[in-house]
């Protein structure tokens, strides 16, 4: 870890504010400790606490990612078995006028025409947009985009 990514372990953010010696926070005193710099901006003392603390921080990021890692293989099937549903559902709902017309009867029969008026109702509307959301947000989980 460079210099200035542990004195910021230790340090108020603001570095223009930052004075000379030590620059960890002392909250206690409520000012910066200012004693003599050993090593990039921090006293001997606030380097290890500085240390310690970039360490708990890297600990709880990988444990806070190996229980997201766990749930995400936990859940990964069911999602692309939902997942799955959702697509053919939206298929259903909006693919004939694309993939196969004469499954339905050809272009022009009334089986298309009454397909037609009931893909642009507004229920059938409003289901496709919930199916859309779902399928994003779906592929966003198993991409694993989204913490657990
Ligand atoms: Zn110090």
């Amino acid at each position: 870890m460079d210099d200035l990514s542990l004195a910021l372990q230790v340090a108020l953010g603001n570095q223009k504010n930052w004075k000379d010696g030590c620059v960890a926070w002392v909250e206690s005193r409520d000012s910066q400790c200012g004693k003599k710099r050993s090593e990039g901006f921090l006293c001997s003392r606030h380097i290890s606490v500085a240390k310690r603390r970039a360490e708990a921080r890297a600990a709880k990021l990988e444990a806070y990612q190996a229980r997201k890692k766990i749930f995400h293989d936990k859940h990964i099937s069911e999602w692309r078995e939902r997942l799955d549903g959702v697509e053919a559902e939206l298929e259903r709902r909006t693919g004939v006028l694309t993939t196969d017309r004469a499954a339905y009867g050809g272009v022009g029969t009334p089986a298309i025409a009454r397909h037609n008026q009931r893909q642009f109702s507004d229920s059938n509307v409003e289901r496709v947009g919930e199916l859309i959301r779902e399928k994003e947000s779906l592929e966003s989980k198993i991409a694993g985009v989204h913490g657990a």
